[in-house]
């Protein structure tokens, strides 16, 4: 065993005895699945592994952490592949990719799932449909719950149900050790809380356990309105003091050619607003009512639909594309907020350039703020700009200047940032994701799991050092 910091390279290392023990695939440079593995969902990322291992099971997992660890090789995690930094992948590294492990257990008496890593957001919410049951995750049904989970996961109905975290009863996680451990409130509590907020750092979680609300039909879809300062400020004010069956999303862009978007104002800037309303139909058309009334609406597609047909709203960004993105959180949204995002949108690098508005609260920030790792729990909005372009080869340099610009104009207003929306930002930016006294507990539970580091192609928390 080593716990050398210069670590081997891979090419040095006789991969064969690693290979006997998996049961998946161990992928390397050359075979014919390596090039279409080693994508990611941001494409304005491209790395080459060293190998990559397409574990079947927990076992495989541990298998590779073993190794590494005996090795000093260094490991990259990838689940979903969506992280915007694309840690998913790392060059010259060896690989744990989850996306194969699947397996989705429900029992419907204790309302408890039992989610395999490589699950999906849409395929869960698919597989939990039919018992009248739902979680919420994302706002994209291809992010993977290895990575939403683990960082927190602000979903479509967080204001009523809270983040994908507050959820989370149980979760089965190969430490930097190679030991398979289970963590709850109950058995190695430490560990728990680091892992609801705190990334990948803590080790490889390869199943979680999570109580489902009971969803059935929701008010939900998309409503779509002319984008002006009024609008858009109307929005925000209404949003967040909102019944809590109320969460939304609200994407300012030029308006795509969706089917329920007249023609005539494909390309129009616009206020596309997701909507999820958990309560009764007669309190849902009330509580609409105020964003009904901002404008008259280009679309109003707002219907009841079953849970998973929100991702339908949505299913563009479930493919590949290249992206920057740049977040916070926040408080107040002011006018110079409001109008550097009009700006900015209306000059845009790609016609695919937008900006987000998320308004939290509800039953998101009843939770203590100390009560996860994740601990932005009272903040009223999370703002981010998004670059987004086909073309890979395409430079991306009129890109990164239209994002550094936008960032430029908001960031000051900013409260915090969101550990699964951060791109490769630095340690400064990774302060912003925890409060002082939460990273200082994060620094010590990491010494704990991982002390030498081994999980650290992430949003790093580097390990306490022993005093
Ligand atoms: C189009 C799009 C939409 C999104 N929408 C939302 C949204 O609505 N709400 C939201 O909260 N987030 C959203 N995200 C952000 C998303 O939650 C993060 O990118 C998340 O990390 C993706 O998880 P993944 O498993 O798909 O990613 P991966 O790239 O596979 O993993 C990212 C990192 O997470 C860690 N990780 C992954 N799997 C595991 C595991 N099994 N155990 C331990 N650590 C692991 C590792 O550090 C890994 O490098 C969105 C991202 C995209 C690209």
């Amino acid at each position: 065993m080593t716990h050398d910091t210069t670590l081997s390279r891979l090419t040095e290392v006789d991969l064969r005895p690693l290979e006997q023990r998996l049961r998946g695939p161990l992928l390397r440079p050359g075979m014919p699945a390596y090039d279409s593995a080693r994508l990611l969902m941001n494409r304005a990322v491209t790395r080459r592994p060293a190998a990559i291992a397409q574990v079947a099971d927990t076992q495989d997992v541990v298998e590779l952490v073993r190794f590494a660890r005996n090795h000093g090789l260094p490991l990259g995690v990838r689940s979903g592949g969506h992280s915007p930094a694309g840690y998913g992948m790392v060059d010259d590294a060896l690989i744990v990719d989850l996306s194969g492990m699947k397996r989705i257990t429900i029992d419907p008496t204790s309302r408890l799932a039992r989610v395999e890593a490589g699950v999906t957001s849409g395929e869960f919410a698919a597989v939990a449909q039919p018992h009248g049951l739902a979680i919420s995750t994302g706002d994209t049904s291809s992010v993977g719950f290895g990575g939403l989970v683990t960082g927190g996961g602000i979903g479509f109905m967080v204001r009523r149900y809270g983040l994908a975290i507050d959820n989370l009863v149980a979760v089965k996680v190969v430490t930097a050790s190679g030991k398979l451990v289970t963590a709850s409130e109950l058995e190695h509590p430490d560990l728990f809380w680091a892992i609801r907020g705190g990334g990948g750092n803590f080790g490889i979680v390869t199943e979680f356990t999570l109580r489902l609300a009971e969803v059935r039909q929701i008010i939900g879809g998309g409503l779509v309105l002319p984008a002006n300062r009024e609008v858009i400020r109307g929005y925000l004010d209404y949003v967040v003091d909102a019944p809590d069956d109320l969460t939304t999303l609200a994407k300012l862009m030029h308006a795509p050619p969706t089917p329920y978007i007249p023609e005539a104002r494909f390309g129009e800037l616009v206020l596309w607003i997701l909507v999820t309303w958990t309560g009764s139909k007669a309190e849902g058309r009330r509580a609409l009512a105020p964003l009904r009334a901002l404008a008259e609406p280009v679309a109003d597609a707002i219907g009841l639909i079953p849970y998973p047909a929100m991702f339908n709203y949505t299913a563009h960004q479930a493919i590949p594309i290249c992206h920057f993105i740049r977040h916070t959180f926040a408080h107040q949204v002011g006018d110079a907020v409001i109008d550097a995002a009009l700006d900015a949108v209306d000059h845009a690098s790609s016609p695919f350039n937008m900006v987000e508005f998320r308004g939290l609260g509800g039953a998101m920030a009843r939770v203590a703020a100390e009560a996860t790792a994740f601990a932005h729990r009272e903040k009223r909005y999370l703002v981010s700009g998004l670059a987004l372009w086909m073309d890979e080869t395409e430079d991306a340099t009129p890109h990164r200047s239209w994002i550094d610009a936008l960032w430029s104009a908001i960031r000051a207003e900013g409260a915090g940032a969101y550990v699964n929306f951060l791109e490769d930002e630095g340690q400064e930016r990774i302060r912003e994701a925890y409060p002082s006294a939460t990273l200082a507990r994060l620094t010590e539970v990491k010494r704990t799991y991982d002390p030498y580091n081994m999980f650290r192609f992430n949003q790093n928390i580097i390990p306490a050092v022993r005093g």
